[in-house]
């Protein structure tokens, strides 16, 4: 089959079809989204070797359980042993034997097929299209932190960031408070979530603050500074970002104003389905390119431009 490879150098080849192990099932492959962590792993991040990918929708075309032939499917992307510490304590998403899909240790979903464990497999319902299938990954992954904290409908919300992630985020919680503002660097980028009736604010505005909550998920380390000037004394800061990099925090700050920090990956797929087919949230504007797999190469440098959003490719 055709993948696109990372071995220190992307290319476009030929690779055995995927091996599937006890209770896995195929899956062809529709369309696939680019997010930064493949961006990332471009760049050694993991030092994952192999076919990255981990946001797609497909076809399953082989697996045990009879009813998932011919699905329709989305992917969890965390596959667990349910048997270590942490899988019996109900947190499987921190399994301490997991693979993820196209990030550690299991190739991924930039290629005509994947294999994934049937359990995480979810039906999407025919009125989402294959392309905003694509979203339901990060799309949950933002739906994670109305799961770790409760917001509450006049909770003033400071989401940091209009990159991918942080636009979703910021539609996410406008469903639980609709005093939330999601705060930028690109115009362009704020306008796209002001044209859906979300507060934006340029990150050069003076902002007041105090703020309830505070997303942090501008992809960059020194995000968590600002996260600490703009959050009220006993409220939330939550970390979405996941850079390699570090930063210096004022360290007692948020010791003295007693600051919940609390750190969020992935999330529930069922809310992010559900939103996608209800169109509570809206990703199509964020979509910017599609290209073929062919052009894999080609489409993963151009999502490291900072002038596109979402890039997709089509297999
Ligand atoms: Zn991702
Ligand atoms: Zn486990």
């Amino acid at each position: 089959m055709k993948a696109l490879v990372f071995d220190e150098k992307l290319r476009i080849d030929d690779v055995p079809m995927p091996v599937l192990g006890p209770g896995e099932a195929l899956v062809k492959v529709l369309a696939a989204g680019i997010c930064n962590t493949d961006i990332e792993i471009k760049h050694g991040y993991m030092g994952f070797l192999g076919v990255p990918g981990h946001e797609f929708v497909g076809i399953v075309e082989h697996a045990s359980n009879e009813f998932l032939m011919g699905k329709r499917v989305v992917g969890e992307i965390n596959c667990v042993c349910h048997v270590c510490d942490w899988c019996r304590m109900e947190m499987p998403h921190h399994c301490s034997n997991r693979t993820v899909l196209g990030i550690a240790g299991r190739n991924g979903a930039f290629a005509e097929y994947v294999a994934l464990p049937e359990e995480n497999l979810h039906l999407v319902p025919g009125s989402i299209r294959d392309d905003v299938a694509v979203f339901t990954e990060p799309l949950a992954a933002a739906f994670r932190i109305t799961e770790q904290i409760l917001v509450e409908p006049e909770d003033r919300v400071i989401v940091l960031g209009d990159g991918k992630l942080g636009q979703l985020v910021a539609q996410t919680l406008t469903l639980a408070s609709k005093n939330t503002v999601c705060v930028g660097r690109h115009s362009w980028k704020l306008e796209l979530l002001s044209r859906l009736g979300i507060a934006t604010a340029l990150d050069t505005d003076p902002l007041e603050p105090g703020a309830d909550v505070v997303v942090e998920a501008t992809g960059r380390a020194e995000g968590l500074t600002r996260a600490l000037e703009l959050v009220r004394p006993e409220g939330t800061i939550v970390l979405k970002t996941t850079v390699a990099g570090t930063t210096p925090v004022h360290f007692a700050q948020p010791v003295v104003n007693e600051i919940r920090i609390v750190g969020s990956r992935c999330g529930p797929f069922r809310p992010a389905l559900e939103a996608l087919a209800m169109g509570t949230v809206e990703v199509r504007p964020m979509i910017s390119e599609s290209y073929d797999l062919a052009d894999g190469v080609q489409a993963m440098a151009r999502a490291e431009d900072p002038g596109v959003m979402k890039v997709l490719l089509h297999m």
